[in-house]
């Protein structure tokens, strides 16, 4: 059980909708001081109201993952007013339509700014944070199926190379901090589709172009998870005891292709 983590603090970026804030909600739930991590700081505190009665409790932080400073200045916060962080989740993420043949590149850039260099950015402070305050804690990124299958979808390449990114992140990650002798853990969980806002607001909250409407339609019709069997699958890994480490847990709705 998550028993052990009980009072400890734990980190989620994109934490304002979908799959980020189903898992701060049971992270919550399970007792767990949550720092959520996004743009949209109001969902958070709405979230957070929400959470009032539980046995942990959500810090609402306003933080871009793709600027610097901003992460910088989160851990700043956590450091003078909450306790040392203990697990991270990687969950901000966007997608859109950054294709190829006809795509812009600015489009590009922000799929690769947000679910690479962001993860990125995210995980070096909070191994820092951790190293520092001689955490053994445990890092999980949000991949998705997309991370090691290549299948071409309607006007999404970048998204696809974006997760195979961090496929590559989190294996060299565990690598890295096992060839120093850290006894951090790294996970990765890769869903399948979730119906979340993944499409609509939160790509117009980047500035995206959703993706093509007969896309949409199409996705209506197909077998989903919901961003709670992710959420899930994250307190099962973050279960596990401390020798043992999960390093990739795919999953999909019955029937998906
Ligand atoms: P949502 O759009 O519902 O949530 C995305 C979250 O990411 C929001 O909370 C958003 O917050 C946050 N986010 C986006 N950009 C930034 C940024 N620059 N800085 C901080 N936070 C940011 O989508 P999902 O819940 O579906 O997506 C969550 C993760 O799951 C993503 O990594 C996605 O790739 C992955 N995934 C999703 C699948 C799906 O089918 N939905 C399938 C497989 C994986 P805000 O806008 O407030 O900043």
């Amino acid at each position: 059980s998550v028993e052990r983590w009980k009072g400890k603090v734990a980190v989620v970026t994109g934490a304002s909708s979908g799959i980020g804030a189903a898992i701060a909600e049971q992270l919550v739930q399970s007792g767990f001081k949550v720092v959520g991590l996004a743009r949209r700081k109001e969902r958070m505190d709405e979230l957070a109201k929400q959470l009032e009665s539980k046995s942990g409790k959500l810090y609402a932080f306003q933080a871009d993952v793709t600027k610097e400073e901003d992460i910088l200045k989160a851990f700043e916060w956590i450091k003078e007013n909450v306790e040392p962080v203990h697990v991270l989740i990687n969950n901000a993420g966007i997608a859109g339509a950054g294709n190829l043949r006809n795509g812009k590149t600015d489009t590009w850039k922000r799929i690769i700014d947000t679910n690479v260099l962001g993860l990125c950015i995210v995980t070096r402070e909070a191994i820092k944070h951790m190293r520092a305050n001689n955490v053994d804690g445990h890092i999980v990124h949000i991949n998705s199926l997309m991370g090691h299958r290549i299948v071409q979808v309607s006007g999404m390449n970048i998204y696809p190379a974006s997760k195979h990114a961090v496929t590559a992140l989190t294996e060299t990650l565990r690598q890295e901090l096992n060839s120093i002798g850290s006894k951090i853990k790294i996970s990765s969980v890769s869903p399948g589709y979730v119906k979340t806002e993944i499409f609509e607001s939160s790509c117009k909250a980047s500035g995206l172009p959703g993706i093509p409407a007969t896309r949409l339609e199409l996705l209506e019709k197909l077998p989903s998870l919901q961003a709670k069997d992710v959420a899930d699958a994250v307190l099962y890994i973050l279960a596990t005891p401390p020798h043992v480490q999960i390093h990739e847990l795919i999953m999909q709705p019955v029937g998906e292709p």
